[in-house]
C-alpha cells in the first residue's frame, strides 16, 4: 500500500509531479529530478517497499526488466549515451536517500563526472569461501 509521507508514493498516486517515460500496472519510470546525466531515470514499484528486503521477487524482477528496457531506450533516444549504469542503493549505508526502492538507470559518457571510489584489493580465497558459505547458509531452500 502507498505510504502518506513518501514522495514516490505521491507520484504513483498522481499527487506529485513527475516526467514519466514509461508506466505499467506494476512500475513507473520517472526522470530523476537531480540527474547524474541528462536521461537519468528511476524505475519504481507502484507498491511501497523500503528496500530489497521487503520487496517481493516478482516485482523486483519486473523492475529489472523495465530497467533493462529503459537502458536500451536511452541508447536509442538521441540523448548523449555512450554507456549506461544501472544502480540500486539499498539502505542508508549504500547511499539510499528516498526510502521507496528505486533502480537508477543513467547514460554515461567520457567526462560526465560520475565516480565510484573504493579500495579495490584482491581477497584471499579462504575468506571468499567463508563469505560464500555465510551467504549460502541463509538462502531459501
Ligand atoms: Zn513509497
Amino acid at each position: 500500500m502507498p505510504v502518506d509521507d513518501c514522495v514516490f508514493c505521491a507520484i504513483v498516486r498522481g499527487e506529485a509531479e513527475a516526467s514519466v517515460p514509461y508506466a505499467d500496472d506494476q512500475v513507473m519510470a520517472i526522470m530523476d529530478i537531480a540527474p547524474v546525466t541528462p536521461g537519468h531515470l528511476l524505475v519504481i514499484p507502484r507498491v511501497h517497499a523500503v528496500g530489497l528486503d521487503d520487496l517481493d521477487e516478482d516485482t523486483g524482477a519486473h523492475i529489472w526488466r523495465i530497467g533493462h528496457r529503459m537502458a536500451r531506450a536511452l541508447r536509442r533516444s538521441g540523448l548523449r549515451c555512450d554507456g549506461v549504469n544501472v544502480f540500486l542503493a539499498d539502505g542508508a549505508a549504500a547511499f539510499q536517500e528516498i526510502f521507496h526502492v528505486h533502480l537508477h538507470v543513467f547514460p554515461r559518457y567520457e567526462g560526465d563526472g560520475f565516480r565510484i571510489e573504493a579500495t579495490w584489493a584482491t581477497r584471499e580465497r579462504s575468506l571468499l569461501d567463508r563469505e560464500a558459505q555465510a551467504i549460502r547458509a541463509v538462502l531459501p531452500g
